[in-house]
């Protein structure tokens, strides 16, 4: 047992013993305080090698028990050097996975709790502080009362925006079906853009959509990636004179790749005219609507069926809880509700509660309300906007400084606390400069004092830097620019 003297195999009887319990937890909160402490001293891209833990691990389970600190110490020595620093300042990778404090008790109270909180029975609390902090949040969005519990629609919490997409699809499948009968799902039709995150296309083929009817509508540069309406009208007409039904928008407000936010109200009217669910998909961006100066993004909204973002991205809400919206829940719970005997209880026959387990693909969920009830108290929505504020503040001052450098461009204009720059390609034909670009990118994150990540728009290879990490300050952002820049003058050296 190491090192442990006070090892006792009684402890081990009990898997819940309450004093065991403390200690240990202690020792994981101590073990955490420290790493955020040290975090700005980690490579923020881990540095391993593929393969690297099998090597350093033994092959088969211990039969018997370790001790915590035999097991925390291989978690500095092995795990710690294996992990990219999400929570590092220097993280600027993807978009960000704002963890906080009052996320992590939520967090840590949820697993203890440890209900499995599928219909209202099975622990009350946690169906009703979801529906409520649904409702808090959905005000503060100023989502129209239709999409809230108080005005007969309703929120829910799932894992990931996939889940969310996957959910509403089906009930959009349903609806039209039950118009048009069962036979014709091989002429119902998806639409977004090409900038539409890959869960929608995915979410299709779950769903038994034709392959062929995803539709990617076109978008350029000239509109900053946007999906126009006059685009989306020109392919549902073409669709509809081939006999196909259109089914369902996804429209996004804050695309993965540049930020791109989709003209809601103008989209949900063309798709309102063909009968369309319209979701729309604001998993970075939707975070920004608490903030007056940014709701206009999700104007039209309330013509929309449902809207969805992450609050594990941007509202300092751990990992994972996807906040999903809808206008009709019982086009979800039709699609998905079950009845099996032995989940048979008054309060659900009674129809007076909510089962959570009927508005998602799964049955067993999480108590995720927890989190985001932590979150909005322990801060308050006043601390919320500042610092959604605060990054979009700091990715100003990157844009500007990138617009400094003559030798870089940004490639569509900043949207929130996202900018996309690249090196100019005017030294060299465009599949240069891609190259250019990423040996830039890859020589920024082998450094290990930043980590960005890219996205290819009409073959062209960007660099994104995202900024929105917790415990990210200017001098972070600023650094960040200083490492770009001195890797590009060593590149643009070398290769003339
Ligand atoms: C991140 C992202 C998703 C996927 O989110 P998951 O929660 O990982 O499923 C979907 N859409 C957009 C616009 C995103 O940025």
């Amino acid at each position: 047992m190491g090192s442990n003297s006070d090892y006792n195999p009684f402890t081990m009887n009990n898997p819940l013993n309450p004093e065991e319990f403390r200690r240990q937890g202690h020792m994981i909160v101590d073990f955490l305080a420290d790493y955020y402490h040290n975090i700005p001293n980690y490579p923020v891209l881990s540095q391993v090698e593929p393969g690297y833990l099998q090597k350093r691990l033994p092959s088969f389970a211990p039969f018997g028990p370790e001790s915590i600190e035999t097991i925390l110490q291989d978690i500095k020595q092995h795990i710690i050097p294996g992990i990219t620093h999400w929570q590092s300042p220097s993280f600027f990778a993807f978009f960000p996975s704002s963890g906080s404090t009052a996320a992590f008790m939520g967090e840590m109270l949820s697993t203890g709790l440890n209900v499995v909180g599928f219909n209202w029975l099975s622990s009350p609390a946690a169906t009703e502080l979801e529906s409520t902090v649904m409702d808090w949040l959905g005000q503060e969005l100023k989502l129209p009362k239709e999409f809230l519990f108080s005005g007969h629609g309703g929120g829910v919490m799932l894992g990931t925006t996939c889940e969310a997409i996957l959910a509403t699809l089906v009930a959009a499948r349903d609806r039209t079906l039950n118009l048009i009968g069962r036979d014709n799902i091989g002429k119902l039709v998806v639409y977004g853009s090409d900038q539409t995150h890959c869960a929608v296309q995915k979410a299709a083929h779950i769903a038994g959509f034709h392959p062929k009817n995803f539709r990617a509508v076109k978008t350029s540069r000239s509109s900053s990636y946007s999906l126009q309406p006059q685009s989306l009208l020109k392919t549902v007409q073409n669709d509809i004179r081939n006999g196909l039904v259109p089914c369902y928008l996804c429209a996004t407000v804050g695309t993965t790749s540049t930020t791109a936010v989709d003209p809601v109200g103008a989209l949900c009217h063309v798709a309102k005219e063909y009968g369309m669910w319209v979701h729309i998909d604001g998993a970075y961006a939707g975070s920004a609507c608490i903030c007056p100066e940014f709701r206009s993004l999700i104007d039209g909204v309330e013509d929309a069926d449902s809207f969805s973002l992450n609050a594990h991205k941007w509202f300092l809400t751990n990992l994972d809880c996807c906040c999903l919206w809808v206008k009709d829940p019982n086009s979800l719970i039709k699609s998905l509700s079950t009845n099996p005997s032995y989940l048979h209880n008054n309060a659900s026959e009674s129809k007076g509660v909510v089962d959570y387990k009927d508005w998602q693909i799964t049955l067993s969920r999480r108590f995720r309300a927890l989190k985001v009830w932590m979150v909005l108290r322990s801060y308050g929505v006043s601390n919320l906007r500042n610092f959604l504020r605060s990054h979009v503040e700091m990715a100003k001052t990157f844009e500007e400084l990138v617009k400094k450098d003559k030798r870089f461009e940004i490639v569509v204009p900043r949207n929130l606390a996202m900018v996309c720059f690249r090196l100019k390609p005017s030294l060299s034909s465009d599949s240069d400069a891609n190259e250019m670009n990423r040996k830039l990118l890859d020589s920024v994150n082998e450094s290990g004092r930043v980590y960005m990540s890219p996205a290819m728009v009409e073959g062209m290879f960007v660099i994104r830097c995202a900024v929105g990490a917790t415990l990210t300050q200017e001098e972070h952002v600023i650094m960040a620019w200083n490492v770009v820049q001195e890797h590009a003058t060593a590149l643009l050296l070398n290769n003339y």
